[in-house]
């Protein structure tokens, strides 16, 4: 993605943040919509995770035994996401999914995991399996260097299609150890689950004794207070974490029904560690994001999401150009059809190359958005009128460059 693969062009390398803005290394001043992919909620180098991370590592950068700041992270998780019951500390949103499939693994007995066409939940080897057409279709490499052994205990089926996922229960009784989902994908674009698809899938899992877990890697801390979890209330088995909490560095975390972490090493025979695991700095700077993360706060994001999505709106209808501008809460992207888009086969069908125009001219005027189409868009609570107004001067000229592009 930082590749600029999908757009084409040269990646800007960014030297600085403040606040709202990104300046690269030739000194163009950006209004950022990436935030990092997510993590820099209160925008960049905000004074009081700085002065946290400064303190921090003036103590020390890692002791690689249990510490205080991992603990007061793990109460602050425990205490925002109800069904957390314990929670383990890693590095990155891929350790937290692949343990949470390990522990899924071992905690049932089986070796099947279902997964969604178009929810990424990091370079999990066995969670890198492409999509295919049809009910239930077993996991190929998506990748070289992943074996089919290795994707052939994936099942990859359409997202929002909960008779699909009752088909392939029904086609493997007694086989399938878990069920991952994004809470809300952001991965494909941004594609909310209709109304009542997660619920129906923790319903299945618990009539066939397999595990809900849902990844809240992008979505938790940010959609709102308890992410996702706190706006459909669905009560995953496990549940995983990354991005925002660690407040711009390395730390993530899975959880959830204590019974089932109590399946973990040291406790119980199921393998995890990390070196860097609940790292003093990076649990420093995670706390001090979260603990500034108050109602207040999801208010401001929430209010700049909204009026920025109404802009973008405003800009493709004068200039006639179909799209569909999607949310999840304060995620949201724009896909270039004004067809419903359900799942990944949905999102394929877009316009994508209008994409490509409208994102080099917003570029070009100092906009920097995700290099893709099927990206979430982030915005922070440093997001002020001064930063809304330049995206907003941006969108008329953008919105003609992607009316006028052609395929
Ligand atoms: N899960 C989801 C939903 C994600 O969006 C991502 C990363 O974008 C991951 C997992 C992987 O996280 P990381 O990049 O920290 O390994």
């Amino acid at each position: 993605m930082r590749a600029f693969r999908a757009v084409g062009g040269t990646p800007r390398f960014m030297v600085s943040g403040t606040g709202p803005y990104l300046t690269d290394a030739d000194g163009r001043e950006y209004v950022d919509l990436v935030c990092s992919w997510g993590p820099m909620i209160l925008g960049h180098a905000h004074p009081e995770v700085t002065a946290a991370v400064q303190e921090a590592v003036a103590r020390g950068t890692s002791f690689g035994t249990p510490g205080e700041g991992e603990v007061a992270l793990a109460e602050e998780i425990v205490a925002r996401i109800e069904p957390v019951e314990q929670v383990r500390l890693v590095s990155s949103g891929t350790e937290a999914t692949m343990s949470a499939i390990r522990l899924a693994r071992g905690f049932t007995g089986r070796a099947k995991v279902v997964k969604f066409a178009g929810c990424y939940h990091g370079h999990v080897d066995a969670l890198l399996a492409a999509a295919g057409s049809g009910v239930a279709t077993f996991g190929l490499p998506d990748t070289p260097g992943v074996t089919g052994a290795q994707a052939g205990d994936t099942i990859v089926l359409p997202y929002n299609d909960l008779d699909a996922v009752r088909a392939a229960f029904a086609a493997q009784p007694g086989e399938i150890a878990c069920v991952i989902t994004e809470a809300s994908p952001g991965n494909m674009g941004v594609v909310p689950p209709s109304d009542g698809f997660n619920a129906g899938l923790k319903e299945i899992c618990a009539a066939n004794g397999a595990l809900y877990i849902s990844d809240e890697v992008m979505t938790g801390f940010r959609t709102s207070r308890a992410g996702w979890y706190g706006i459909d209330g669905v009560r995953p088995d496990l549940m995983t974490f990354g991005k925002v909490m660690g407040g711009g560095f390395p730390a993530a975390a899975f959880g959830g029904r204590a019974d089932v972490m109590a399946h973990l090493a040291p406790a119980g025979p199921v393998y995890q560690a990390g070196t860097l695991s609940g790292n003093p700095v990076a649990t420093a700077a995670g706390l001090a994001q979260l603990r500034l993360l108050d109602d207040a706060a999801y208010a401001k994001i929430d209010a700049v999401s909204a009026e920025l999505r109404s802009l973008v709106g405003e800009a493709f209808t004068k200039e006639g150009v179909a799209h569909t501008v999607s949310a999840a809460s304060n995620m949201f992207s724009v896909f270039f059809t004004d067809e419903p888009v359900r799942d990944y086969e949905d999102a394929k069908k877009q316009e994508a190359f209008r994409f490509t125009a409208f994102f080099h001219s917003m570029l070009e005027q100092g906009v920097y958005l995700p290099p893709s189409a099927f990206e979430s868009w982030f915005v922070s609570t440093s997001h002020d009128e001064r930063a809304i107004e330049r995206i907003a001067a941006a969108l008329p000229a953008a919105a003609r460059a992607a009316s006028e592009a052609t395929a």
